[in-house]
């Protein structure tokens, strides 16, 4: 089984970016995910191959243009999620990320100036997805971060699985704090239960911290986390 990525954009020469190196670039040159871009401006129609215009009613910036971008999507768009990467669009979560994980294709709409035009994303049915509460350039790095998130959970690409099961958000928790060696550093010790080999009391111990840890930086995943116990 191997992902395609399906990715308009007028800089497909922002791809594969840093997905090309490390893990996923290793799993890319293995073929087990793959890209095609789309270049939005091949679909343009007039002779400057403009893809946006200026905001109806006023404004700042310029928008995508719904013709432009809804050719390239007749032209290309068969089956699968169809995504836009917008500031505007649900924040995306880990547990989406497993779910895409799951598809064989997926199609992404990269943003670029004040956005796009409202028509092709209602036309389309596109799931705008917000990788955080600050604004980017372009959607192409989104793309990327949310691609990278996708990758790493394919069969293959993590050597050890186990590195996948205690991570943040995969328990509803923040991840609990980690060590490794010397075990003495700048008069600091790693701390004794970590070294006891006693397996229950570790896990006892990591898992306080997570939720020390979840309580101090993140109250809204703790008010998820004791919520989803109750039931
Ligand atoms: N005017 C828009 C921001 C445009 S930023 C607004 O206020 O909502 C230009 C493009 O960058 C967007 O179309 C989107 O594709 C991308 N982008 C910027 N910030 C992003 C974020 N936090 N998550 C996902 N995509 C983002």
């Amino acid at each position: 089984m191997t992902l395609l990525f399906n990715i308009y954009t007028i800089f497909p020469e922002i791809f594969p970016g840093f997905l090309g190196c490390s893990l996923t670039g290793k799993a890319l040159t293995e073929g087990i995910w793959s890209y095609k871009t789309i270049n939005i401006r091949d679909y343009a129609f007039d002779k400057h191959a403009s893809v946006d215009d200026t905001p109806c009613g006023g404004g700042a910036g310029m928008i995508m243009r719904a013709d432009v971008l809804g050719q390239a999507l007749r032209a290309n768009y068969k089956n699968g999620p169809l995504l836009a990467m917008s500031p505007k669009g649900k924040p995306l979560t880990q547990q989406q990320v497993h779910e895409l994980s799951k598809n064989n294709e997926i199609s992404v709409i990269c943003g670029r100036f004040e956005g796009i035009d409202e028509r092709v994303i209602e036309a389309y049915e596109i799931e705008e997805v917000s990788i955080g509460d600050y604004i980017l350039t372009g959607g192409e790095q989104a793309a990327q971060i949310m691609f990278d998130a996708i990758i790493r959970l394919l069969p293959g690409v993590l050597g050890n699985n186990q590195s996948l099961e205690n991570e943040s958000f995969e328990f509803g928790l923040l991840e609990y704090p980690q060590y490794t060696r010397p075990i003495e550093w700048q008069g600091k010790r790693v701390p004794d239960v970590l070294l006891s080999g006693h397996h229950k009391k570790i896990e006892e111990w990591r898992k306080q911290q997570a939720l020390k840890i979840t309580a101090e930086r993140r109250p809204d995943l703790l008010k998820k986390y004791l919520d989803s116990k109750r039931v």
